[in-house]
């Protein structure tokens, strides 16, 4: 088995992009995201220091609005008019999960979509859902997945691909990205009957669910590229994905590790749409 080093990989991906940082700054853009949290969750914080160091390595400038767990959908509605209307401001990204009270629809929707970094918007989503000609910003994870298998030239046409979990972050918007590069696509899901009987038959097979130890050996063929995008924190306090690393590994020819796998590169999209964004809103 090989695996597919999402750490190396991001830091390659940083890299080249601190070149077109530097090439932007020559032309006095300076790349800026902007980054809203709400209260203090663990995993949050830790997500956020993550992008703020991978900013720190690129340049990309970084600025964080801190918010206590009492704040309304309206006045972070007014935080992200602000920003929308903020040239200095290329990438807007409000943290999830936010307290009950706030109705997240209204807040993604309030986010200007070229500023839209996360890719959560409806107006990028369909786009993305029109083709791959027209994918503007798309959601970090998806593309992070796609962008791994283009670093070691796995291809997509004509595969079979399975991708378990639909949510409206990762697993659909991955099935509908990886559609468009012509694989032919099984979504599952809770409801999803026989979960084995579709795994079994992918090629690539992608898993977001958030359960560890759902996809054992069994369930994977022979040869299949894994990739493992759940994040699960063991009683230990160790991090694992979704799928049983050892054995799966023993099956597979290529496989994602957790952590090392999207995780950076989920971070290094972020990055890579922040000046995306950057350069579209000055040149186009
Ligand atoms: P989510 O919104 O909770 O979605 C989980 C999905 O899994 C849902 O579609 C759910 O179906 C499905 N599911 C639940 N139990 C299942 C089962 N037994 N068999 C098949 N499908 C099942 O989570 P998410 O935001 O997509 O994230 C999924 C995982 O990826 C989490 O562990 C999260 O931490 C991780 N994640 C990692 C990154 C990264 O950077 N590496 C980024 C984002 C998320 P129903 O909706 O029908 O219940």
């Amino acid at each position: 088995m090989q695996l597919l080093d999402g750490r190396k990989v991001s830091k390659e991906i940083l890299h080249s992009l601190q070149k077109e940082v530097a090439a932007l700054e020559k032309k006095h853009i300076h790349p800026k995201l902007t980054v809203i949290l709400v209260g203090k969750d663990a995993s949050s914080v830790s997500y956020i220091s993550q992008k703020q160091k991978a900013c720190l390595t690129t340049g990309i400038q970084w600025e964080q609005f801190d918010y206590e767990t009492d704040v309304t959908t309206e006045i972070l509605i007014e935080k992200i008019k602000d920003l929308n209307a903020d040239e200095t401001v290329h990438g807007i990204l409000v943290q999830l999960p936010l307290p009950k009270q706030v109705y997240v629809p209204d807040v993604i929707r309030a986010i200007e979509p070229k500023k839209d970094v996360d890719g959560f918007t409806a107006y990028n989503l369909g786009k993305m859902f029109l083709s791959t000609e027209f994918e503007y910003l798309a959601p970090c994870t998806p593309l992070g997945v796609v962008r791994i298998l283009e670093h070691y030239k796995i291809a997509i046409e004509g595969k079979e691909v399975v991708v378990v979990g639909h949510s409206n972050i990762v697993g659909k918007p991955l099935s509908v990205m990886l559609l468009n590069r012509n694989a032919t696509v099984t979504t599952c899901h809770v409801y999803t009957k026989d979960l084995a009987s579709h795994t079994r038959r992918a090629d690539i097979l992608c898993v977001a669910v958030g359960k560890p130890g759902l996809i054992s050996a069994e369930m994977v063929k022979e040869g299949a590229v894994v990739i493992d995008i759940g994040i699960n924190k063991t009683n230990e306090g160790k991090l694992v994905g979704d799928i049983d690393f050892e054995a799966v590994g023993k099956k597979a020819a290529y496989v994602t590790p957790v952590p090392g796998g999207m995780g950076p590169m989920t971070v290094a999209c972020l990055m890579e749409n922040t000046i995306k964004a950057a350069k579209r809103l000055n040149f186009q």
